[in-house]
């Protein structure tokens, strides 16, 4: 009861947490939660399960208190605990099926859109990226009725652009869309989603919510415990990357520290901030807290008692700066992720690959709980000592990359495709068995042409237009050999099935199979089937079935959604792939 005698004091979010919801264990007066390993329990003499656990995958005790805290801190209705944060990520865009679209921002954890790129894609997703800062562009991208999920990251990794969360959530609502956030950074003594709005809330309990950099964990909250909730909840119980029941109990270990872990760690950042900016190493500080960040006006809207303690550098001098910044440093330590008690730096780009879209100059820095003199002392020497001896050196790698650059011919635009192809998709054509080179570029269209086997980029022709328009907005369309549209957003506008059908066999994927020696025959549409042929060297192709089903069946369904089947009526001659099984046509 409260002084007063009224309603009793319901306990901040800051007491909750500290005593992990405050449970004391009935059997053995104890204040810390037990670590169950078992992976069974007894069932009842008539079959049934009283204590409502069966077995440990969908019910380890040990991921009730974790689960529950995480869910009343984000003010949601559930919680699942997950083996890492990317396969708490991966299992919200495994919930959904195939052919649905998605709208992804643009800046994002690295290793999703890795894997967005190289599997939800080639599974079927119709995964677009959109700058998501830019709420009238998020607008403008979805698709009503057919956008199924929004996804955004915000403070996003690692330029820390910040979302309007309550704005994408109105557009997520009105298109009949979902809404997960990567609230990772920003934790929920910063920022709750699902109070504005959001559907889903995903983090890398890896990183603050555990906060010694010793457990690897993810989970996703919802707010409403709907059908894609339970879906959600199947792909974790049935795909089976729960969290193991250690990591769960450190977890909650961990998770009792995290407001004076997070107030600490965002007010030593914006210090640090704030100082750098001036610096004359420096050529630019992004962190939500500063008044020249992009998103500070929207951070200060929605962040809430500080703006995280995760902040990059760019410096001057190019890579070899950056790399002679972080080789220099002594108390921050040279190692990836955040959110742990330690401080760390990292050179992004090198750490991501030859892919990355991030700066070559870019150091990220992950504010721990060190004394901030300390950390601050550290990070002038190392800036100034690079500033002073590895930076004419710098200069001059840098001279040499960019004159190196000029001598690819055109403008901006065409340097960029150039650098794409050479870096990103020539070297995978390459691996699968052929040669791509760019045909031409002409009002946003650019047509690249295929030596070799059709396999080696039909299957991924959605993937490589993604690369091309996520790298150089001004692609807007990709074409394979002879006019192929690799990947387009209008659903050109045709008759009827068949039309539709044979218009996508003779105007995009014939021209690539040609390239091969081959061709593709539409034999029938019959009951929401397509039956087709290969003829030429397609039949008996090692690669025929990875080019049908990869390639051939997205696009289309890309131009029928509702096709039931693709059905392959080749006589492929015995043998010559033991993968094949071929499905007899129409008789
Ligand atoms: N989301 C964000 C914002 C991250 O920074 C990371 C990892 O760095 C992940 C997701 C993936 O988490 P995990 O490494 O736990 O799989």
């Amino acid at each position: 009861m409260s002084a007063d005698g009224g309603k009793p004091r319901q306990p901040a979010p800051e007491t909750f947490t500290a005593q992990a919801l405050g449970r004391v264990d009935a059997r053995t007066g104890a204040l810390v939660p037990a670590l169950h390993t078992s992976t069974t329990f007894e069932r009842d003499a008539d079959g049934g399960y009283s204590t409502g656990r069966g077995y440990i995958r969908p019910h380890n005790p040990t991921h009730d208190e974790p689960a529950e805290l995480l869910a009343r801190l984000e003010n949601g209705s559930d919680c699942l605990l997950f083996a890492s944060g990317m396969a708490a990520a991966t299992a919200v865009f495994q919930s959904l099926f195939p052919g649905d679209h998605v709208l992804v921002s643009r800046v994002m954890y690295w290793a999703l859109r890795k894997w967005l790129i190289d599997f939800a894609l080639p599974w079927g997703l119709q995964v677009e990226f959109v700058d998501a800062c830019d709420t009238a562009a998020v607008a403008r991208a979805v698709r009503p009725g057919r956008t199924r999920l929004i996804w955004i990251e915000t403070p996003a990794n690692p330029t820390w652009e910040v979302t309007d969360i309550a704005a994408v959530a109105a557009i997520a609502r009105d298109a009949g869309a979902r809404l997960a956030v990567d609230s990772t950074v920003a934790t929920p003594v910063l920022t709750r989603p699902l109070e504005l709005g959001a559907d889903l809330v995903v983090h890398s309990a890896t990183k603050y919510l555990n906060g010694h950099s010793d457990v690897l964990a993810g989970a996703v909250v919802c707010r409403e415990r709907d059908g894609f909730w339970q879906r959600l909840r199947a792909c974790h119980r049935d795909g089976g990357a729960v969290l193991g029941s250690f990591e769960a109990w450190l977890l909650l270990r961990g998770m009792r520290t995290l407001f004076v872990r997070v107030r600490h760690a965002s007010d030593s950042a914006l210090t640090i901030a704030r100082r750098l900016e001036g610096h004359r190493a420096v050529a630019q500080v992004l962190y939500p807290g500063l008044q020249s960040h992009r998103g500070h006006g929207t951070a200060r809207r929605q962040m809430d008692g500080g703006f995280g303690g995760m902040l990059s550098v760019r410096v001057h001098g190019g890579q070899a700066a950056a790399m002679a910044v972080a080789a220099r440093v002594q108390v921050f330590k040279r190692a990836t992720s955040l959110g742990g008690v330690e401080s760390l730096i990292e050179h992004r780009a090198s750490i991501e690959g030859p892919a990355s879209p991030v700066p070559a100059d870019l150091l990220r820095l992950s504010i721990g709980l060190e004394n901030l003199e300390d950390l601050h002392a550290d990070l002038e020497q190392a800036l100034t000592y690079a500033d002073n001896t590895a930076v004419e050196t710098a200069f001059a790698l840098q001279a040499t990359e960019d004159r190196g650059a000029e001598n690819v011919p055109g403008n901006v635009t065409t340097q960029a495709i150039a650098r794409v192809t050479r870096d990103m998709v020539a070297p995978v054509v390459l691996e699968r068995g052929g040669v791509i080179r760019v045909q031409g570029f002409a009002d946003g269209v650019l047509t690249l042409s295929l030596e070799g086997s059709p396999a080696a980029a039909v299957p991924i022709a959605q993937t490589l237009a993604t690369l091309y328009r996520h790298h150089v907005p001004a692609v807007r369309e990709v074409r394979l050999a002879g006019g192929t549209p690799a990947a387009q957003h209008n659903d050109a506008g045709a008759d009827d099935d068949e039309s539709r059908v044979r218009r996508v066999i003779d105007e995009r994927i014939n021209p690539a199979v040609a390239a091969h020696g081959g061709r593709i025959v539409l034999d029938a549409v019959r009951e929401g089937s397509v039956y087709l042929r290969m003829e030429g060297r397609c039949q008996g192709c090692a690669m025929a079935e990875v080019t049908l089903r990869q390639g051939i069946e997205p696009m289309l369904r890309e131009a029928w959604p509702d096709m039931l089947a693709l059905v392959d009526t080749t006589d492929h001659p015995s043998g010559s792939d033991p993968f094949f099984k071929t499905r007899k046509g129409p008789a």
